[in-house]
C-alpha cells in the first residue's frame, strides 16, 4: 500500500512512518521539516499542507492518507497561523484526497475538541458534545466537521481519532520539551505562563526560589492534573486504522487505558531526578481528564502497552 503520513517529522508521525515501513508500506512524508530517513520505500515532500501545490505533489499516487501533521500553540499570537495549518490545511488535503478517491483519510483530531478543564463527565467519550475553549481545539472541531463533509458529499472513507495528550518517553525527563518541561519542571512553567501573559505565574511563581524543581500542578481547586498516553502506544492505534474494517467512519477517542495524576507522575520522576518537589495551584480548574478506549479496544483491537512507570523507566535508560 502506499500511504501518505503528514507530519512525519513529528513525534507520533516518525514512528507511524517505522510501522508502515517494517510492514511493508510504502510511505509519503509530508512536514515543513525533514525526517532524515535514508530508505528507498520512502520518500518525502517538504512543505506546508496549507500550500495546494505541495498538497498536490504529496497526494501522488497515494491510497490512504494518515493526517497526523498540525501546528501545536495555545499563544494568542499564533492563532493565525494554527488555523492556518489545522483548519485551511485539512481542507486542501481532504480536497486533494477525495478528488485522488483515496481508500481512507485518518485525521489526528484531539481530546480538545471536548472543553478539557470542565468536561461533562468523566471518561469523556464520543457521546460528549465538543465545545473546544481553544483556537487549536477549535481548529480541530473545524477539521472534524471538514472530514465529516467531504464523507457525505463526495463518499471519501474517514476515521477520526482524538488524541489524548501523547509523549515521548524521553521528553519526560527533558525540562526543555516543549509539553513535558512545563508539565513537570517549575522553571519551565513560570516561562511557559510568563510567554502566556500571566507575568506572576500562579503557584508556580510564589513557589520560585530561582533553584529548578518538580512542580506537581494542580487546578485552583488543589486537584491535580492528569494525563499521558505514550507516543508507541498512539502510533499503533494510528497503524491499525489505516485497515480496521469496522473503523471506518466512525470517531474514536484514543489514550491511555489509565490516566496518571501528576502527583503519582512527580512522585516518579523525583525518585529519578532526585530535584526537591513542590506543589502549586494554577489559576481556573485542573486539566484533570480521562478518556474512555472503550470504542477503540472495539473498533480497533486497541490495546495500550505502556503506562507512565514503564515510561520512566524508558526514559531514564536512555530508550524513546
Ligand atoms: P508534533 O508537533 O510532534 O508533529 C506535528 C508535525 O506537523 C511537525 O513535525 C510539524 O513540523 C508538522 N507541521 C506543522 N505545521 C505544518 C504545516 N503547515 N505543513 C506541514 N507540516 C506541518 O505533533 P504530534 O505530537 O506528533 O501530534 C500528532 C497529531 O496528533 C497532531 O495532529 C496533533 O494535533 C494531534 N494531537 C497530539 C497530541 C499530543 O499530546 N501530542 C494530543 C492530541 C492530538
Amino acid at each position: 500500500m502506499h500511504v501518505l503520513v503528514t507530519g512525519s517529522a513529528g513525534r507520533v508521525g516518525r514512528r507511524v512512518v517505522d510501522l508502515l515501513r517494517a510492514r511493508g508500506d510504502n510511505v509519503t512524508g509530508f512536514d515543513l521539516k525533514p525526517l532524515g530517513r535514508a530508505d528507498g520505500g520512502y520518500h518525502e515532500v517538504i512543505g506546508a499542507f496549507d500550500d495546494p501545490a505541495a498538497v498536490a505533489r504529496a497526494i501522488d499516487g497515494v491510497e490512504v492518507v494518515l493526517h497526523l501533521g498540525a501546528f501545536m500553540s495555545w499563544l494568542a499570537a499564533d492563532a493565525g497561523r494554527v488555523y492556518a495549518a489545522n483548519t485551511t490545511g485539512t481542507f486542501h488535503l481532504l480536497a486533494a484526497a477525495a478528488a485522488a478517491k483515496v481508500r481512507r483519510f485518518v485525521l489526528a483530531s484531539t481530546g480538545e475538541v471536548c472543553p478539557e478543564v470542565r468536561p461533562r463527565y468523566l471518561p469523556v467519550d464520543e457521546s460528549h458534545p465538543r465545545e473546544p475553549t481553544s483556537v487549536y481545539g477549535l481548529s480541530k472541531h473545524l477539521a472534524e466537521e471538514m472530514t465529516a463533509f467531504f464523507h457525505r458529499t463526495q463518499g471519501l472513507p474517514f476515521v477520526i481519532l482524538r488524541l489524548s495528550h501523547t509523549q515521548d518517553a524521553r521528553e519526560l525527563a527533558d525540562p526543555a520539551s516543549f509539553f513535558s518541561g512545563p508539565r513537570f519542571f517549575l522553571r519551565s512553567k513560570i516561562r511557559q505562563q510568563r510567554e502566556f501573559g500571566n507575568a506572576r505565574a500562579g503557584g508556580a511563581g510564589a513557589a520560585d526560589d530561582g533553584t529548578e524543581k518538580l512542580l506537581i500542578q494542580c487546578g485552583g481547586d488543589g486537584v491535580p492534573y492528569r494525563m499521558f498516553a505514550d507516543a508507541r502506544d498512539i502510533a499503533a492505534g494510528v497503524v491499525l486504522a489505516v485497515d480496521a474494517p469496522r473503523a471506518e467512519n466512525a470517531t474514536i477517542f484514543l489514550g491511555p487505558d489509565e490516566a496518571t495524576t501528576l502527583d503519582a507522575a512527580v512522585a516518579l520522576l523525583a525518585g529519578r531526578t532526585r530535584l526537591p518537589v513542590v506543589r502549586a495551584n494554577m489559576p481556573g480548574p485542573a486539566v484533570n481528564y480521562t478518556t474512555s478506549n472503550a470504542r477503540a479496544r472495539e473498533l480497533l483491537g486497541f490495546h495500550p502497552r505502556w503506562n507512565f512507570a514503564a515510561m520512566i523507566e524508558d526514559a531514564f535508560a536512555g530508550g524513546t
